[in-house]
């Protein structure tokens, strides 16, 4: 399922230039700790096989795949973001801009990354300018049922403030991961096509 062809991450403006076909850049934001890492696992298949040989780690966490949704083939290079403690600001600007979608994660148990996300969330409309780009909210770690500090219905009543689509997963159960990539793929593909209109 890996084209080689298709191994170099472009550099110029995303999305732009969106043929079917040319990968979609993902950008996953949160807090420290809501589990942007497991989700980059999973993604890139190394939580099914030790050596995930179809997904090429290009370093500075990126991983680009082809995955198939709807029947239709769909290529994503994924980045997985940090938040160093120190001068965060420049490196944030950076990933802000770098997306054609985002995935903005919280821990359902840890209300921190909530409002986290939230301010993301504000900071991600500034940056990236972008009308209607993609934005899922997840609220990760649904499986911490008695940890529980954000209610579904918070999540989703913030989702809907912030006009965008929710989903609940949890990457230690491997529930709902999937979905949330391949809801993103089904947004940026409306997007697409709206634009190709
Ligand atoms: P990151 O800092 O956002 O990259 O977070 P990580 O992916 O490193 O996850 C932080 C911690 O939370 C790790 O110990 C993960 O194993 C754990 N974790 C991540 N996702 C889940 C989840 O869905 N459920 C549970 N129970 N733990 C999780």
């Amino acid at each position: 399922s890996w084209s080689s062809s298709e191994s170099v991450i472009s550099t110029d403006s995303a999305g732009d230039t969106a043929e079917p076909g040319s990968p979609y850049r993902v950008v996953l934001l949160g807090a420290s700790g809501v589990g942007k890492t497991a989700f980059a696992r999973i993604f890139a298949g190394a939580a099914d096989s030790m050596d995930s040989d179809d997904c090429e780690l290009c370093g500075d966490d990126v991983c680009e795949k082809e995955i198939e949704v709807d029947g239709e083939p769909a290529t994503i290079t994924l980045l997985d973001t940090w938040e160093a403690e120190t001068g965060r600001g420049c490196a944030q600007e950076h990933d802000m801009q770098a997306g054609d979608a985002y995935l903005l994660l919280y821990s359902v148990t840890d209300r921190a990354s909530f409002l986290r996300a939230s301010e993301l969330r504000i900071t991600l409309r500034r940056f990236s300018p972008a009308q209607h780009t993609p934005i899922i909210l997840v609220g990760n770690k649904c499986d911490l049922v008695r940890r529980r500090e954000v209610s579904v219905s918070e999540g989703r009543d913030c989702a809907a403030v912030f006009d965008c689509k929710f989903i609940e997963t949890s990457a230690a159960m491997q529930h709902n991961v999937w979905e949330a990539f391949h809801g993103m793929v089904r947004q940026l593909r409306l997007r697409r096509d709206t634009k190709a209109a």
